[in-house]
């Protein structure tokens, strides 16, 4: 018996094999959840269906673009429909235009990019999390989301996504507030590079892996396995006194002040 047994959770952000959040879907799948899945645009159905049949069987795979609120919506009545209620939801979304990620922030950076960016990678949690609200009373559930180092320190080529990923991580406290007395915890993850679809858009994007692992105590990158191992153990009742939090999923590298020299 797996400790997510009988929880009902719903997976946003399934872009191809390497997703963060196939990783986690994969280690929910393994301790026993029941999983519900999103896609964005019919290009991604297949692939997303094909996942949720490994994970556990999952039948239930929607259409959810998170800039539309009425299809917000739709997943939320289809959930209820199918479960009467739900216990997780993973936000695993963000995106900002390919332009905004080049060079340095200042000359990147666009009123109508940082629109943007912030709309689908910050206002998306809080819109998921009003959304999902009234179908997780009573059930010590949790929400969770991703974030990345770039919220709280400047770095290069990140640009528009460091202050996206701020808004998101104060979205983590705002709502963990609103929703404690409710039961609802709200955490997010902090992950190390991983190489996906999404990372891709970083300009010199190789350059960050490659320097995480050189400066990181555990001198490695971390894994998918690894994050969702992490969220797995976040959205269960064993993390009952967990929320408002960022957890660092990073091999360590958030706490290095300088690198040390190499023993031997
Ligand atoms: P990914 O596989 O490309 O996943 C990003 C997902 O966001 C995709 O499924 C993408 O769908 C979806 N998305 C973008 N715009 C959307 C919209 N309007 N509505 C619904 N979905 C939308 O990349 P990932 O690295 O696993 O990213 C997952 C999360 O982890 C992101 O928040 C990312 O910032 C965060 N994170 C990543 C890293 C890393 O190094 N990879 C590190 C720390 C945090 P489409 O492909 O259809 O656009």
């Amino acid at each position: 018996m797996g400790f997510l047994n009988g929880k009902k959770a719903l997976i946003t952000g399934v872009a191809s094999d390497r997703s963060i959040a196939v990783g986690i879907a994969e280690a929910f799948a393994r301790e026993g959840a029941e999983l519900a899945f999103t896609y964005q645009g019919d290009r991604l159905k297949g692939r997303v269906e094909d996942v949720a049949a490994r994970c556990n069987d999952s039948k239930l795979v929607l259409p959810l673009d998170v800039t539309d609120d009425a299809q917000i919506a739709n997943v939320m009545q289809e959930v209820e429909q199918q479960w009467g209620g739900i216990d997780i939801v993973i936000h695993a979304i963000g995106f900002a235009p390919r332009e905004q990620l080049q060079g340095r922030y200042l000359d990147a950076v666009t009123r109508e990019g940082f629109a943007i960016s912030h709309d689908i990678s910050a206002y998306s949690f809080a819109a998921l999390g009003k959304a999902a609200r009234p179908l997780m009373q009573g059930r010590n559930a949790a929400l969770l989301t991703l974030t990345y180092l770039g919220a709280v320190r400047a770095v290069p080529m990140y640009n528009v996504m460091g202050p996206a990923k701020a808004s998101l991580e104060a979205n983590v406290r705002f709502m963990a507030a609103d929703l404690g007395s409710e039961g609802i915890r709200v955490n997010g993850i902090s992950a190390g590079p991983i190489k996906t679809l999404a990372a891709a858009g970083i300009s010199g994007f190789r350059n960050m892996l490659a320097s995480a692992a050189t400066a990181s105590p555990l001198k490695r990158n971390v894994t998918i396995e690894d994050v969702g191992n992490t969220a797995a153990f976040l959205c269960s009742d064993l993390a009952a006194g967990i929320t408002g939090e960022i957890i660092y999923v990073d091999a360590g590298y958030r706490i290095m002040g300088m690198q040390f020299p190499e023993e031997g």
